[in-house]
């Protein structure tokens, strides 16, 4: 979920990235926001796997 910081486009702010461990197939992968404990984690391949199929 994103939110509207005014008029600046989101890609102008510098990448903060965090090491995550994808919670689908185990493979270590970076996400530019910080990831809330509990919940879980994708790598690209995968979240885009789950966002197709709807289930984030
Ligand atoms: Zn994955």
């Amino acid at each position: 979920m994103e939110r509207n910081f005014g008029k600046k486009r989101f890609g102008n702010y510098p990448r903060e990235e965090h090491e995550v461990t994808c919670s689908d197939c185990g493979e270590k992968a970076k996400v530019p926001f910080k990831p809330s404990p509990g919940r879980k984690v994708y790598c690209r391949a995968c979240w885009e796997k789950h966002r197709d199929a709807g289930d984030l």
